[in-house]
């Protein structure tokens, strides 16, 4: 017998998944009570974001096509003003991490309620998790008010994204649920969903890397998404999350590009303090060595496999070395200068991970 002692966070979300769901945002805004909605969107999204408005035709609705990346604080004040002036009772976000954040970060500064209408695999709109860019500084809270009350997933508003985007962005979802699995609050529910999420993805991509228009691909991807992002906000993350957050912040680096080049050799790293996550991933991605499955997955659907041609300087290394190490957090293996460098320097030069 097994005696399970654990936490889960339950998040209180309505999710409706689909093709062609996106025909009930408006049924959905009932639901909510809104009358006056600010629909956003990130500027070449603007045109999608319209044909948003016009299912939401009977309320009021106001667009706002200015989401950026990482949220600038500047941004969500603009939007905010919006918000007043049209006595807003409600956001709809539709996009990816980009505009789901300026929706979270509004619904943080007002309580608003949210329709996520998520097109990539960032799966942010599952997550109490909010990062913000004030003053060149990206600052990250937790609040259960950034969560939105209703998540429409429509397969076929994802049909467009590039496959370039989608592989990275797909194995940037991968990188929550494989983490998920030797959190320091790892739980049951959580691992269920990390395995079934990991699936559905790594058997997506190479998919949509040879078709993008698979319809079944991009379904599994979705599914697959909704579930990382599930895993991302319920448990604590690690050492894979702690470089990015490291690179990302010294160096400028793409967000999803970062996260997947560092995913094998962060997973490498941890195994042998994680066996039972290790066999546990080598049944689900069918294959010996998963650290190198991923390595291979990540050159199979085309995506970047190094930080060096993601432009980090090679003295980046040592930089990033001394941030992971210079705060502590929880990670299965103890992080240690030379591993770590080591670590970076394989990651820099595209090398597969040991
Ligand atoms: P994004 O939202 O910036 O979108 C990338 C680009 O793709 C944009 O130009 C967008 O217009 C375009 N795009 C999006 N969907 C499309 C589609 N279906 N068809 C065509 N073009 C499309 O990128 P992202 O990777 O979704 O999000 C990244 C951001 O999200 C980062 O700022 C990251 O920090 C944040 N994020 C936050 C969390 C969290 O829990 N707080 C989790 C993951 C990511």
């Amino acid at each position: 017998d097994i005696l399970r002692t654990f936490v889960y966070n339950q998040h209180p979300a309505r999710v409706t998944f689909g093709r062609g769901s996106i025909a009930r945002v408006g049924e959905e805004a009932d639901k909510l009570g809104l009358k006056r909605v600010i629909v956003l969107s990130t500027p070449p999204q603007a045109a999608a974001a319209e044909q948003v408005s016009k299912q939401l035709a009977d309320r009021r609705t106001h667009t706002f096509s200015g989401a950026v990346m990482h949220t600038p604080v500047e941004v969500t004040e603009a939007a905010l003003t919006l918000v007043r002036e049209h006595r807003a009772d409600g956001l709809v976000a539709f996009g990816g991490g980009s505009t789901i954040g300026l929706s979270r970060a509004l619904a943080l500064r007002t309580d608003l309620p949210q329709i996520a209408i998520p097109t990539t695999y960032a799966g942010s709109e599952m997550t109490p998790i909010l990062g913000e860019a004030a003053a060149g500084r990206k600052v990250t809270l937790r609040s259960p008010k950034v969560l939105p009350e209703v998540v429409i997933y429509d397969v076929d508003l994802t049909m467009s994204l590039p496959p370039s985007l989608s592989a990275t962005s797909g194995i940037n979802a991968i990188a929550h649920a494989v983490e998920a699995l030797y959190a320091e609050d790892r739980n049951p529910v959580v691992d269920h969903l990390a395995l079934d999420a990991i699936a559905a993805m790594s058997g997506a991509l190479p998919r949509i890397s040879a078709d993008s228009l698979d319809q079944g691909a991009r379904t599994e991807a979705l599914y697959g998404a909704w579930l990382c992002g599930m895993c991302l906000g319920s448990v604590g993350m690690a050492l894979h999350h702690k470089l990015c957050h490291a690179l990302g912040g010294a160096f400028d680096l793409p967000h999803a590009e970062t996260h997947t080049v560092i995913l094998p050799h962060a997973l490498a790293y941890n195994a042998s303090a994680v066996p039972d996550v290790i066999a546990r991933l080598k049944t689900v991605l069918a294959a010996d060595n998963p650290s190198h499955a991923l390595f291979e997955l990540a050159g199979r659907v085309g995506a970047p496999r190094s930080l060096e041609a993601l432009g980090m300087p090679i003295e980046g290394i040592e930089k990033a070395t001394n941030l992971v190490l210079s705060s502590p957090y929880a990670n299965p293996r103890q992080p240690e200068r030379d591993s770590i460098r080591r670590l970076l320097h394989r990651a820099y030069s595209g090398l597969p991970p040991v």
